[in-house]
């Protein structure tokens, strides 16, 4: 074993998988065939919404988000530090300005006050969204972020990327899931090899507005609508001479679209993953309980994931001092830890708008601490205890 990279996460391809992709490789279709309806429907049902669109990855499903909700140059938005760049960088996309707003240090998601104080302290319709993630894997309080989306005419993005199959629980005591479209407007996720489910490259945006579904299967294609009830040019134009129909080549560029189809072959794998997304959740679970027992009556651990309910351990993260001497001893012992994540604040690009040290302490001193320890279905037990083991050696 002391010879076996352990990364922090990784992809489990069965040969279930091999045969699937095979079969759909050597069918009429490679993209956009019958399998990508197939997996937005098994999707959505999975997450609970009533619409999934299938996208080339979770970048494209961010930005299709941001050109949906008509995100336009100036325009604000706020978002985690803590997240993958891609979170922020949609806004980007569209000419947007990002405002970060720092993390709760206790659940290591965006505070809800801290924006709540950000939108008090400005005029009303300063700001237009609010990206919220579930990071780690954690499902952030979404009830409670619509509530305060409503009181200044917000939308909301859930980047549910860490969190397929994630729940927090609502006013009611009902459990809501990751992305379900109850309370956001858009939800997306992605299909990274490192994600629960991997199919390459892939992403999903979820919802349970028709309008916002109609224009992102729009946006999906260049902007293009084959749908003749849609069309905007007369039927007479279409057809080249007097008609009241259109005829069958007939399709309409109507919006400023993309090329950020999936690919058949990629939906013909995520099907098969997403049938075995359960019992990797309940292995993940499994984990982190054992991480925790492991590390609860640990000195030289300042934090860690925990267990905690409706996660969805994409990652299992604890905080310790000397984060650079146990990173890089896990490393000699070929057991490929993780941070996540640098402070998109302060990458260079974000640095540019302004942001500094010491504008969010909660989310740097974080940072400072943070390290994801291997968090994957196949990590074996022996394996978890061998990290563990080095763990514990290393702070002896
Ligand atoms: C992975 C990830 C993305 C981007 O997804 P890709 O499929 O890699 O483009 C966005 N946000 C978060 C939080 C992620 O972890």
């Amino acid at each position: 074993m002391e010879n076996k990279v352990i990364p922090y996460g990784k992809q489990n391809i069965t040969e279930e998988d091999i045969k699937v992709v095979i079969e759909t490789l050597t069918s009429d279709f490679l993209t956009q065939g019958p399998k990508i309806l197939e997996f937005e429907q098994k999707f959505a049902e999975y997450i609970g919404c009533k619409y999934a669109v299938a996208v080339a990855n979770g970048t494209a499903a961010l930005h299709l988000c941001a050109l949906a909700l008509d995100v336009k140059e100036g325009d604000k938005v706020i978002t985690t530090p803590i997240t993958f760049a891609a979170s922020a960088n949609c806004v980007r996309y569209c000419g947007g300005e990002v405002v970060f707003s720092d993390i709760d240090p206790e659940t290591y998601l965006l505070d809800i006050e801290k924006v709540r104080g950000l939108l008090a302290a400005s005029p009303r319709g300063t700001y237009k969204g609010i990206i919220p993630v579930d990071f780690a894997g954690r499902a952030i309080d979404l009830e409670a972020f619509r509530k305060l989306a409503d009181e200044y005419d917000l939308w909301l993005i859930e980047d549910a990327c860490h969190a397929p199959g994630g729940t927090f629980k609502d006013s009611k005591g009902v459990d809501q899931n990751c992305g379900n479209g109850n309370f956001a407007d858009l939800a997306i996720f992605s299909f990274h090899p490192v994600k629960h489910i991997a199919s390459g490259e892939g992403g999903m945006i979820t919802t349970n507005d028709p309008d916002l579904y109609s224009k992102l299967m729009q946006l999906r294609t260049h902007g293009i609508t084959k749908d003749d009830g849609q069309y905007i040019n007369s039927a007479s134009f279409a057809a080249g001479t007097e008609s009241n129909k259109y005829p069958n080549w007939y399709m309409e560029m109507q919006l400023l679209g993309y090329n950020y189809r999936l690919t058949d072959f990629q939906a013909a794998l995520g099907i098969s993953q997403l049938k075995r997304a359960g019992e990797g959740l309940l292995k993940r679970k499994e984990i982190a309980r054992k991480y925790e027992s492991a590390f609860a009556d640990k000195q030289f651990v300042k934090g860690q994931s925990g267990v905690i309910r409706g996660h969805a351990y994409h990652l299992y993260i604890i905080e310790v001092e000397d984060r650079l001497g146990l990173y890089n001893y896990l490393r000699e012992n070929q057991i490929f830890a993780q941070i996540h994540y640098i402070p998109c604040h302060l990458m260079p690009y974000y640095r540019q708008f302004g942001w500094k040290e010491g504008d969010f302490p909660n989310a740097e001193n974080y940072y400072k601490h943070c390290i994801s320890l291997p968090m994957y279905p196949t990590l074996t037990d022996g394996e978890q205890e061998h990290v563990i083991k080095l763990i514990n050696d290393y702070y002896k």
